[in-house]
């Protein structure tokens, strides 16, 4: 009978300890990691080897440090939280804002992101994520990717002539 009973608690001190070992709170990974400075989670440390000039977005050091509110509201030195930090909420527009704060960099995400109408082209209505798709941006007015390429073309001709 006692016997048994060490197992069992044996077995219980097994698990606990293989959960203690810290992973990338991002992807999951168990290699090199590092805290990031911001909220104090154990990421990748992988920034060094971010290729320069690539777009990949394969850091995860790097991605929650670019893309996140998290990061932001640090290092603009806001007070409290950034879930409900008022200054964060009005440096961005509210698409970019609920990017910002739901997107997979975040390791919280915001809980109830504010609601905002899609970004559409000015020019030929197709919905632009802000986030995500390649865009440019005049006054209010945003482009897709392709009818900026387009707009860029003729500004460069009338420029020219
Ligand atoms: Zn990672
Ligand atoms: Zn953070
Ligand atoms: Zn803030
Ligand atoms: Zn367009």
């Amino acid at each position: 009978m006692a016997h048994r009973k060490k197992q069992i608690i044996n077995k219980d001190h097994k698990t606990k300890s293989s959960k203690g070992r810290p992973r990338c709170g991002l992807c999951g990974k168990t290699g090199k990691l590092t805290k990031t400075e911001c909220c104090d989670q154990w990421i990748c440390d992988d920034e060094d080897q971010y290729v320069l000039f690539s777009y990949a977005q394969n850091s995860c050091y790097r991605n929650h440090d670019r893309y996140t509110l998290c990061s932001y509201h640090y290092h603009e030195g806001h007070p409290g939280d950034w879930k409900d930090c008022p200054k964060c909420r009005e440096d961005f527009e509210t698409e970019m804002y609920v990017w910002y704060g739901t997107n997979e960099y975040n390791f919280e995400k915001l809980e109830n992101p504010p609601d905002y109408e899609p970004t559409k082209c000015s020019k030929c209505g197709k919905i632009i994520k802000l986030g995500e798709d390649g865009h440019t941006q005049t006054g209010n007015e945003y482009l897709c990717e392709k009818c900026g390429n387009l707009e860029l073309q003729k500004v460069l001709r009338q420029s020219k002539a």
